[in-house]
């Protein structure tokens, strides 16, 4: 008797789906789509997800990509006792899990030797960040680690609440978004034991500490310093525990989140440190950091008649030179005036009004974001050991629309169309060349190519960024609207770009004069140029980093160095930083040997229970999960090397055990064969078996103990 899928529900029994018997599975839906009857139909794909959904069961494969949809609700399902379910076993034998994957992944990189990655896409709020803590803590957990490996894994597990008090922040989209991406690299030996770990972070939301958009918040870490810090801390910093007092603060008009505990959110930050290893010394200084860009935000300015400015708040400067450890006088020097070099000479200009608080703004985001950059280099002194082998694990900004779209949206949407390319790059382009390798015969399935928008952003000469970053650098009117007007130049026919001139009746909504839309290919979305240049730029002027080189406050020191004032090349633009660190980052993947969490969003309240149809099938269509499946079930989902799988089931048939004496691929057939498998359900390619269905493993088991 065959069965067709094994369900181990939330109550943790299991259902063995028989063939035929179709009782459970109408309710609970399949746990592979690959065993879908119906793999054509998107009704039936999304039908399934729902079941799903409605019985706790978040997680379904898709042969071994796994599908998480986003229960926002705590599910009793990731215990330490359902981590030991899952050790060491195969993904059919059990429920789907992000652990079922996070230990095939290990047991991959263990058997192949082969460095691993595990790359997690979904869109804003989708659970990609959570998934990313679960498979990190299941690492933590449950691989075999030596005594003194234990500090490592506290490391491991509280670098979490350090980053996201730092780089998280509540949006419209997600009340605990990530505005930075990061990939992990953990460590193994040779015994798999983990004993080290490297985080890279990718360009981090710098405009957020300045500004938010109405209902959303700064990083965490100002509220929770404010709601937690103690009476002494907020003493010395000067600082108010009324958030609505700091002008960085007020913008999103949103000081508390429901489902944030800032309180508890802050002691966990301030444990995380300590466990680290920053010394009382170094915390001291992160929050002089912290307080002094409140202070900074809260530093005005004055025009005097004859358009000179001044700062206006004495008594917030002298606490923020205190905090910074910076000279007063300078720092208001450096805030109200600019240092030309012209022919060798030194110039001092002074700043307009506008020009002062844009300047003050450039100095806060400048001093957060580098210290940002500081503490994953903090963190990684206290992971850094190299091992034999890795496992990748990226978690970085989902695709997001929101009503007024900006240059870091336009940088967030350009990495997740880069990581499409990746996915359709290693499954849909390459799964189908293996078929073609191999020999098989097989349907070609058509996908939609996201290359086009990718070249449209990042083409050199005439893509977007090289048109922005020329902008930037030519001399004279340049601004954010000759920039539109030079994109609508160069790219006017392209089918993914259009402006308001460009329009024709081809949008629906009507574009602004400041705007052009990209046709992503998660869905459209519309920029407004506003800032695009002051953005890439990121200039700060040079009499204020003059001014921060010389700070007594050590990580402020070490964040600007003097060696940066010397240097006379120009930096890289941050698009072009952002465009060459993704160009990397996916060589690094590549050379892995990838495995999938697609995460899905269930709905845009942040509702449990709530499953939106229309907003479901738009992410099903967009992640190209059914070309996906059509590839897998084109071809066979299952697929091992001949050597590998005579050596795996030679005891299920009597004639290919103990040992088979013939060719390779005949004991296969013999075995297959005596297996049951119909023709249909097989292929034999030149090298590798390919089947609909996997042997059930337990089968063997069971024969082997008999013999
Ligand atoms: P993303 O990183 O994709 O933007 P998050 O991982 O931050 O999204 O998830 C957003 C929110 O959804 C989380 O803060 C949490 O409340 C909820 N959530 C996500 N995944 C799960 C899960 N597996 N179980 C329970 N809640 C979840
Ligand atoms: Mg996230």
């Amino acid at each position: 008797m065959r069965y067709q899928a094994r369900e181990v529900g939330v109550d943790g029994r299991v259902r063995l789906v028989l063939e035929g018997a179709l009782t459970a599975r109408d309710r609970v839906g399949v746990q592979d789509f690959v065993l879908l009857e119906n793999f054509n139909s998107e009704a039936a794909f999304i039908e399934n997800l729902r079941r799903r959904f409605t019985e706790n069961l978040i997680y379904t494969y898709m042969g071994s990509v796994l599908v998480s949809v986003n229960p926002y609700k705590d599910l009793e399902i990731y215990s330490p006792q359902h981590m030991e379910r899952y050790r060491g076993v195969s993904y059919y034998e059990i429920s789907p899990h992000i652990y079922a994957l996070s230990d095939n992944t290990y047991r991959a990189m263990k058997t192949s030797r082969r460095d691993q990655c595990i790359l997690i896409s979904g869109e804003s709020g989708a659970g990609k960040t959570e998934a990313s803590k679960k498979i990190l803590l299941y690492y933590a957990v449950s691989c075999p680690a030596h005594q003194r490996m234990a500090s490592l894994r506290d490391c491991l597990l509280q670098s979490t609440p350090v980053l996201e008090a730092f780089g998280n922040a509540k949006t419209l989209r997600n009340d605990n978004s990530s505005r930075f991406g990061k990939y992990m690299d953990i460590q193994f030996d040779f015994r798999g034991v983990p004993v080290g770990a490297h985080i890279l972070n990718y360009l981090l939301e710098k405009s957020r500490v300045v500004h938010q958009n109405h209902g959303e918040r700064n990083y965490h870490v100002f509220y929770q310093l404010l709601e937690g810090g103690t009476e002494e801390q907020l003493l010395h910093l000067h600082l108010d525990r009324n958030p609505q007092k700091y002008l960085y603060l007020v913008k999103g008009n949103c000081p508390r989140v429901s489902s944030m505990n800032d309180k508890n959110g802050w002691k966990a930050l301030v444990k995380a440190l300590s466990v680290i290893g920053f010394t009382e010394g170094e915390v001291q200084e992160l929050l002089d950091v912290i307080g002094s860009v409140l202070h900074l935000g809260n530093t005005q300015f004055g025009e005097e008649e004859d358009g000179q400015t001044y700062v206006t708040t004495e008594m917030e400067l002298k606490t923020l030179t205190q905090l910074l450890g910076v000279d007063g006088a300078a720092l208001t020097e450096a805030l109200t005036h600019k240092k030309l070099t012209a022919n060798g000479e030194e110039m001092i200009s002074p700043l307009t009004f506008e020009q002062a608080g844009a300047a003050r703004d450039a100095l806060a985001q400048a001093v957060y974001g580098r210290t940002f950059t500081w503490l994953v280099e903090k963190i990684n002194q206290s992971l850094a050991l190299d091992g034999s082998s890795v496992i990748g694990l990226l978690d970085i900004y989902g695709f997001e629309v929101f009503q007024h779209n900006s240059f870091e949206q336009f940088c967030i949407n350009y990495c997740s169309e880069k990581l499409q390319q990746l996915f359709i790059e290693l499954t849909l382009r390459s799964e189908q060349e293996e078929y073609e390798t191999e020999g098989v015969a097989w349907e070609p399935v058509q996908y939609f190519d996201n290359k086009v928008i990718c070249d449209l952003i990042e083409e050199k000469h005439k893509g977007i960024i090289s048109i922005l970053d020329e902008e930037c650098v030519r001399p004279g009117e340049a601004c954010d609207l000759s920039f539109l007007e030079k994109l609508e130049d160069t790219l006017g026919g392209h089918a993914h770009f259009v402006t308001h001139k460009l329009a024709n009746g081809k949008t629906r909504r009507v574009l602004g004069r400041e705007e052009f839309r990209l046709l992503h290919y998660a869905g459209e979305v519309n920029y407004t140029v506003t800032g695009f240049l002051d953005k890439n730029n990121d200039t700060l002027y040079r009499s204020l980093k003059e001014v921060m080189c010389q700070s007594t406050n050590h990580i402020v020191e070490h964040c600007f160095r003097r060696g940066e004032l010397v240097d006379q090349k120009r930096p890289e633009m941050a698009a072009t930083q952002f465009k060459n660190s993704l160009t990397k980052l996916m060589e690094t993947l590549m050379s892995k040997e990838p495995s999938y969490v697609r995460c899905i969003k269930p709905n845009d309240a942040k509702q449990p229970g709530r499953f939106d149809e229309v907003l479901v099938r738009h992410q099903v269509k967009y992640l190209g999960l059914m070309e996906n499946l059509r590839v897998r079930r084109a071809g066979f989902a299952y697929r091992r090397h001949f050597e590998a799988f005579l050596q795996r089931y030679k005891p299920l048939c009597p004639e290919t055990w103990p040992v088979w004496q013939g060719e390779l691929a005949e004991g296969v057939s013999t075995l297959v064969q005596y297996l049951g498998y119909k023709p249909e359900e097989y292929k034999m390619g030149r090298y590798l078996v390919l089947s609909e269905y996997p042997v059930p493993e337990e089968i063997g088991v069971i024969v082997i103990q008999a013999a």
